[in-house]
């Protein structure tokens, strides 16, 4: 078990470029927030920013970045990782991603759909 910052970098698998940086916190470490956090910094900065928050247990946030550094993204969980298609099980960039549609409820915005390089439908921002 690590107990030091760890940054998880993840590349496209059609293209090869950065997709998402993902940052583990263990207690301490994370200026904002003393508990253990995950933090994902989308490198597009739109698919998906987001911070995994300790209320997941601090095994559980080791156990994500344990299955993102091995690429097993079908095992995450979906509202995180919008540049994993799940069909695929694999990552993609935002160039690789087609037909990007923002879907409105109403005035508000509710999710986007996009279609990944092997033509699967896929929510990449909810
Ligand atoms: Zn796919
Ligand atoms: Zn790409």
């Amino acid at each position: 078990m690590t107990n030091s910052v760890e940054k998880i970098k993840i590349f496209c698998d059609n293209c090869g470029k950065l997709v998402a940086v993902v940052t583990f916190y263990p207690e301490g470490e994370n200026k904002s927030n003393s508990l253990p956090t995950l933090k994902v910094s989308d490198i597009s900065g739109w698919i998906c920013n987001s911070i995994i928050p300790h209320s997941n247990g601090k095994k559980s946030l080791l156990h994500i970045a344990k299955l993102l550094k091995e690429r097993k993204f079908r095992e995450l969980s979906y509202d995180y990782f919008g540049f994993v298609c799940y069909k695929c099980d694999k990552a993609y960039c935002v160039n690789c991603w087609k037909d990007i549609t923002p879907i409105w409820d109403g005035n508000f915005y509710d999710y986007t759909l996009a279609t990944c390089p092997a033509g699967h439908e896929s929510m990449i921002d909810d």
